[in-house]
């Protein structure tokens, strides 16, 4: 495993070869955290720094400039997306199909009544190589995953708490907070 040093310690570069057993221990790992990381956000919901979503969107960028997401696909492989009215109509005009179909062969409704995937992996994921067949026109949530570096961070806490089981850029990010911004 490559060590670098940054602003906010020290860190470990995840390359493609240690990616898939990196993948394997993230869920024990994020749930070894999770009662850390829960009073963390706790406390951090009180009080909310003013700088929060600047340092947010600056360990965002750090930690994406060491993890490639064509390594790793896990949230393509193991998460769906929510699917907008927008994203619904701009991927079926892509796929040249009519909505109705496109709902019927790709989506259901969940318990919170959004269109979701159907399937996961995600069926326009290549799982050779990671490539998304519908990238140009991707639902918003994708493009937006894993959300580290949106505006109004502090509402986001749970999600991003489910996200540090999932997702390995968010886990690290999380921890680079925790020791950036100790609480
Ligand atoms: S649409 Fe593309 S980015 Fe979104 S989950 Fe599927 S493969 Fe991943
Ligand atoms: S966003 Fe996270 S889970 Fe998704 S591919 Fe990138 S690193 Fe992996």
């Amino acid at each position: 495993m490559l060590f670098v040093s940054c602003s906010f310690g020290r860190i470990f570069v995840i390359k493609s070869a240690y990616m898939d057993s990196f993948l394997k221990k993230l869920p024990l790992l994020a749930g070894e955290k999770a009662r850390e990381t829960r009073k963390y956000f706790s406390r951090l919901k009180k009080r909310p720094p003013k700088k929060l979503d600047l340092l947010m969107q600056d360990l965002h960028h750090k930690v994406f400039e060491r993890i490639n997401c064509l390594d790793c696909a896990n949230c393509c492989k193991t998460t769906s997306p929510l699917f907008t009215e927008h994203d619904i109509r701009r991927i079926a005009r892509h796929l040249r199909v009519k909505e109705p179909l496109f709902i019927q062969q790709y989506l259901r409704v969940d318990t919170d009544h959004h269109y979701v995937l159907q399937q996961s992996p995600c069926p326009f994921l290549d799982l050779q190589d990671h490539a998304c067949s519908i990238y140009d026109v991707r639902p918003k949530a994708c493009k937006e995953y894993p959300h580290t570096d949106r505006r109004r961070f502090v509402q986001l806490t749970s999600l991003t708490l489910n996200n540090t089981a999932i997702c390995p850029a968010t886990y690290e990010i999380v921890e680079a907070l925790k020791k950036e911004l100790p609480l």
